[in-house]
């Protein structure tokens, strides 16, 4: 037999940012201008100093650690969540890993048999499908209303038709900067109660909720429901996505199973674990979240209210997360030209991603991935002066198009 790679790796999509980066490079280079990118997924800034520090003390934790995660930060953990959501986590349901992303991944392995059916809300982070087939399972997509929030009726009856073994979301939302309603959560909760199944909530974002409102967690509804598996992490709040450490919080029974296949696979790093310790009781690091929030919604108030006002563009207002999610369908069908001559017309979110490179030279991640390809993702996590030179060039370049 021939050596071979799996079905599954070969039906894996490589992430959308990629063929992004390689058109970024090749219009810098040829054009000699430099692209405003509005496409990252990540704070603009980083950990605090006292932070800092203490991963360099965590070197010292150079032994295998216990496979869930430090004795310090499990019941940390389960503390901040409990008096942030409601929840009433104890440490022995909280499992570290590498990453939310690792998190997402190990819930999957713990609960997914070959062909279960996972329904996903869209539009959705672009990983959730292909983190669902990579462990066996089927995605299967809710829609949801053209404001963005979720269909209540639509979401119950894609659980139904697929019976599916777990719902997936995440508020406030990647892409859309949506935040759900506690009606909503609460709507969400009921749906995965009576058909018995998972649900799992990812609010890595939640401390990014705008005009002084905290975004409510699924913890935080009158009726929390029992088998509902938090996914959460320092990534985002404390700017440390390159630490990959994320956490799950849920019932013991999965916290146990979880465990046991990250005893085999990939438990976080050790002093990783303990700079996060820090951060999650540092003064420092709070005030830090704060500014980027307070920035990110002076941001989304120029760029939304901006991109509101030109004709053929609509984007719904985000309340947290630090992205925008325009729906630019608008405008498909129009022409411009680039490289010297050549007529191009847009016509999905793709072609729309490259005219806004070519003519803008703003860089913004196409919809089709997230599941709707009417729409363009912008993300605010930049400076202010970044923000308002790519606005001004959108503007430019769509009043061009014809
Ligand atoms: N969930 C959502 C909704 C995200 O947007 C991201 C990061 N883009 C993650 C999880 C992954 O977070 P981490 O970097 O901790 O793996």
């Amino acid at each position: 037999m021939t050596a071979q790679l799996s079905a599954i790796a070969k039906a894996v999509k490589p992430s959308a940012t990629l063929s992004l980066k390689n058109e970024i490079t090749r219009i810098e280079t040829s054009y000699g201008v430099k692209i405003i990118d509005l496409t990252a997924g990540q704070p603009d800034i980083g950990p605090t100093p006292d932070v800092l520090a203490a991963l360099v003390e965590g070197g010292k934790l150079h032994k295998y650690g216990p496979i869930p995660g430090e004795a310090g930060l499990r019941p940390l953990i389960a503390e901040v969540t409990n008096r942030e959501t409601g929840s009433k986590f104890t440490a022995d349901q909280v499992v570290v890993a590498v990453g939310a992303k690792g998190a997402i991944d190990t819930v999957m392995r713990t609960i997914l048999d070959p062909g279960d059916a996972v329904v996903i809300l869209a539009p959705y982070w672009v990983t959730y499908p292909e983190v669902v087939a990579i462990c066996g399972g089927v995605p299967v997509y809710a829609e949801c209303k053209p404001d963005l929030h979720p269909d209540i009726r639509k979401t119950a009856a894609a659980v139904k038709a697929n019976r599916a073994k777990a719902l997936l979301y995440s508020s406030p939302s990647n892409p859309t900067g949506i935040v759900y309603t506690k009606e909503e959560l609460a709507a969400l909760a009921g749906i995965a109660r009576e058909a018995g199944i998972w649900l799992i909530a990812d609010e890595i974002y939640r401390e990014f909720g705008f005009d002084g409102k905290k975004p409510p967690s699924v913890f935080s509804i009158p009726e929390p429901y029992d088998k509902t598996v938090l996914i959460d992490g320092p990534s985002k709040r404390f700017g440390m996505p390159g630490w990959r450490l994320g956490f799950i919080a849920g019932p013991a029974e999965l916290a146990k199973a979880a465990t046991a296949l990250l005893g085999h696979t990939s438990n976080a790093s050790r002093p990783i674990q303990l700079a996060v310790e820090v951060a999650y009781k540092s003064e420092q690091a709070r005030a830090s979240t704060a500014s980027m929030v307070s920035r990110y919604q002076k941001n989304r108030d120029i760029f939304v209210a901006g991109l509101n006002a030109i004709k053929g563009v609509k984007c719904p207002v985000p309340e947290g997360a630090f992205y925008c999610f325009a729906d630019v369908s608008g405008l498909y069908g129009r022409s411009y030209h680039y490289d010297g001559g050549n007529k191009t017309t847009v016509t999905n979110s793709t072609t729309f991603r490259d005219f806004l490179l070519r003519k803008a030279f703003v860089a913004a991640v196409e919809g089709g991935p997230f599941g709707m390809d009417t729409h363009l993702r912008f993300s605010l996590a930049v400076s202010e002066k970044d923000c308002t030179s790519a606005l001004e060039s959108i503007r430019k370049s769509i009043a061009e198009l014809y």
